[in-house]
């Protein structure tokens, strides 16, 4: 029997879990859907990561009113992906912040990235019929950004560290915490979507960079947060593993002119192991080993993915 296709067939609700990293700093985790965040200012809030529709991004905003009254001014996105971008407008923010390449995915890319992602995990697209369009940021930058928080509260920066996950992920960094919200370049405790990536990059000195903020709280993509930094030095490790078994097994399958198939075959195995109990790794390994492959064969933009070619890949590679 086939197995059903990506996250189609995930439609159990998961328990969400707003946790306080220090005043005015909360982050919700949801048992390894994707993870949004909060930081107070004196005057004002900024949020980070919008959900994949206004209905869900209401659902967010409830349980932080519980915490803050202060208005909402900045909303980051910290990549183009759908599940992140799609409930802005919820926020009603006069400032959505962005790379300048995730900008250019979403004019590129997001009409695609959208019915590719409703298809592959329908759950998290709470009333689908809510999301007015595609999310368009306001102000972006191409290295760092910095936003003074007012007070005795520090600054936030915003800190692009490479390609990765995406073209254009950025990292959160509140240095008065240690804290770091590093959006989907670090999963703890989930496994990796790498349709999009650059995988070689990613595994080297772009995780290198997130590592070197010295971080003693991070708040990954999906998953727990890691506390302390033993666990964020773990979070990271388990990654770049990750990508680094994923690159090993798929290049010798490769080089040896192998199938896509075997690749795939090969991969699962060595990483199941370890990974594949984890939220997501059946949902993502056929998308990720299809880019890997890609940028084996040279192709360094990753291509588009659409419902159509999502479909395609699992038929030939989960079946
Ligand atoms: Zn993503």
């Amino acid at each position: 029997m086939s197995k059903p296709f990506a996250s189609s067939a995930d439609l159990d609700a998961k328990a969400e879990t707003l946790e306080v990293l220090g005043d005015g700093v909360y982050a919700l985790t949801a048992e390894g859907d994707p993870n949004v965040g909060a930081v107070e200012a004196e005057d004002f809030v900024v949020c980070i990561e919008a959900r994949a529709t206004p209905v869900a991004a209401h659902a967010w905003l409830r349980q932080l009113r519980e915490h803050t009254d202060k208005p909402v001014r900045y909303l980051v996105l910290t990549h183009y992906h759908a599940v992140r971008t799609l409930g802005a407008s919820a926020f009603d923010v006069p400032e959505i912040i962005a790379h300048e390449r995730t900008a250019f995915l979403i004019a590129e890319r997001g009409e695609a990235d959208w019915a590719s992602e409703l298809g592959r995990m329908p759950r998290l697209f709470r009333s689908p019929e809510s999301i007015p369009g595609l999310t368009w940021p306001t102000l972006t930058f191409s290295d760092r950004l910095t936003i003074p928080l007012g007070g005795r509260r520090g600054t936030l920066e915003l800190a692009y560290c490479g390609r990765g996950h995406t073209a254009g992920d950025i990292v959160v960094w509140l240095p008065a915490h240690g804290v770091l919200f590093a959006g989907d370049l670090v999963e703890s405790a989930a496994a990796l979507y790498t349709g999009d990536a650059f995988h070689t990059d990613w595994a080297t000195s772009t995780l290198d960079a997130v590592a070197a903020f010295g971080a003693t709280a991070l708040v990954g993509g999906r998953g727990p947060v890691a506390r302390g930094s033993d666990a964020v030095g773990a979070a990271i490790a388990q990654t770049r593993r990750f990508l680094d078994v994923l690159r090993a097994e798929v290049g010798a399958v490769h080089a040896r002119d192998g199938t896509l198939r075997e690749a795939f075959a090969a991969a699962h195995a060595a990483l199941a192991p370890t990974y594949g109990g984890w939220p997501i790794f059946e949902h993502c390994l056929p998308f990720d080993v299809q880019r890997c492959w890609d940028e084996l064969d040279g192709i360094d933009w990753p291509p588009i993915w659409t419902p159509e070619r999502d479909r395609e890949v699992w038929a030939q590679l989960q079946d």
